[in-house]
């Protein structure tokens, strides 16, 4: 019978083949990638390498980031149909009708979104960035895309700019509400509640600590206590009981459980690098905008 996992490192090793994966990812996909990261994180390792190939197991706005970044090389997405919802909402169309809008206002693009978007863009951040990327522009006003809950956030935190906010949201974190918290506080009343800024306002207001998939992880994994309640998709929870077996680590909501991040499978990874499929194609045109918006990301520090 065929080791699958077996295959794929031979065929990584023989194809010179860089496999990336989002947290989100299923166990077994973060068990044979090179690198387990958030968006941000494989944007910047993708940048780095020297691989002929990057098979990256996430949705397809991570795929295109690669892809921006190494226009030469081969960028695989296992599962074609791996998308983002929270990236669908919004098309180039809609920022330039907001451009015309608002003529004296910035663009800041979350990493969650199409390069169609991003390319229409002045620059991207990520959930860990944000603060600092809108703080760090010129311009008073600020459009943010797409992600309404993530721009909510951003503006309480930098009240001397004018934020425009788009409507879209995740599915997936959006969903989490009050009543969410509520039970888990009635659960387990002194445990620290940790969430991502793509759930609403009302929730993070009710939450110890607010931050990007790394930030949570980084704060569950040192800091001192050993019970940690998690507001993110459920992968980070399977990280963190890999990473710390000695914590405790219990998920806010059972909705937070991403379908297209689910999708991968080990089959789909081998097929992928067996056939090299699918490959992430974008317009010269794309890629040249859309990299600016990336660099710029990538440059402030
Ligand atoms: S968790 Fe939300 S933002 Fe992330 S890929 Fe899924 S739908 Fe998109």
């Amino acid at each position: 019978m065929i080791n699958v996992k077996e295959r794929i490192l031979e065929l990584k090793k023989s194809k010179n083949a860089l496999i990336l994966a989002h947290y989100y990812q299923n166990m077994d996909i973060q068990e044979i990638a090179d690198v387990v990261g958030d968006s941000f994180e494989l944007a910047t390792k993708a940048k780095a390498t020297d691989a002929d190939i990057i098979v990256l197991c996430g949705v397809r706005f991570m795929a295109e980031s690669a892809k921006i970044l190494n226009p030469d090389k081969k960028v695989l997405l296992p599962v074609l149909s791996a998308g983002c919802p929270m990236a669908d909402m919004i098309t180039a169309d809609d920022v330039r009708k907001l451009r015309t809008s608002y003529p004296d206002a910035a663009v800041v693009c979350y990493i969650n979104s199409s390069a169609a978007v991003k390319a229409e863009s002045d620059i991207c951040c990520t959930s860990s960035s944000a603060e600092r990327i809108v703080r760090s522009l010129p311009q008073k006003r600020i459009i943010f895309i797409p992600d309404q809950n993530l721009g909510a956030y951003v503006a309480s935190k930098v009240p001397e700019k004018e934020l425009i906010l788009f409507n879209g949201y995740c599915p997936i974190h959006h969903k989490v509400s009050i009543s969410d918290v509520n039970k888990v506080k009635a659960f387990y009343p002194n445990m620290p509640i940790l969430v991502h800024p793509e759930c609403r306002p009302e929730v993070l207001e009710m939450a110890d600590m607010v931050g990007s998939t790394s930030q949570i992880i980084d704060y569950a994994l040192n800091g001192t206590g050993k019970d940690y309640i998690i507001g993110t998709e459920v992968g980070v929870v399977s990280r963190l009981r890999q990473l710390a077996p000695y914590k405790n680590f219990y998920l806010l909501s059972q909705g937070l459980f991403c379908p297209n991040m689910k999708k991968t499978a080990l089959a789909d990874v081998l097929f992928s690098l067996e056939q090299e499929r699918y490959v992430i194609e974008l317009t010269p045109a794309e890629i040249a905008g859309a990299e600016l918006s990336l660099l710029r990301m990538i440059d402030v520090k």
